[in-house]
């Protein structure tokens, strides 16, 4: 199960829809072993294509340096369809290389019923997991609230 800020979901939805109809991507970061996604990095889709997404090589360097020197992992990467439903094309599935993290797909397709999904994906299986947005987390690890001023700079 993925838990997650509802701010944060909001925030790849705002995100998804800005860059429609162009596939969006970025990644959420969290303390490590936390399992609590805290701060959205939005990157840059190098593939610039409505079926296909790139994480741009140098900014992928920079962004993942970051989350080293704060103490972070990849909790969450993240990107949308826009006209496919959300769920891992298989070049999707190829291209997982982190079997801890949640693989979400937000779906810009208006057809599509369930438009933020999340998913593992381990050695080529796929396995949908329940998204279980909330206002805050439980434990007190997590006291920040980075999302709003994000959602202001997306929109
Ligand atoms: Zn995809």
């Amino acid at each position: 199960m993925l838990i997650i800020l509802a701010d944060l979901v909001d925030a790849m939805l705002v995100q998804a829809r800005r860059d429609h109809p162009l596939e969006t991507c970025g990644v959420i970061a969290g303390a490590a072993g936390s399992n609590q996604p805290m701060r959205l990095i939005p990157m840059r889709n190098a593939a610039q294509s409505p079926e296909a997404f790139r994480f741009d090589a140098a900014e992928q360097f920079q962004v993942w340096k970051d989350m080293d020197a704060r103490g972070e992992e990849p909790l969450v990467l993240y990107h949308s369809h826009t006209g496919s439903p959300a769920y891992p094309s298989r070049d999707d599935v190829a291209c997982a290389a982190e079997p801890h993290a949640h693989y979400v797909i937000v779906s810009t397709d208006a057809a599509c019923e369930r438009p933020v999904r999340s998913f593992r994906i381990v050695d080529g299986r796929v396995v949908e997991e329940t998204i279980k947005p909330v206002e805050r987390y439980a434990s007190p690890a997590a006291q920040a609230v980075p999302s709003h001023n994000l959602i202001k700079e997306l929109s």
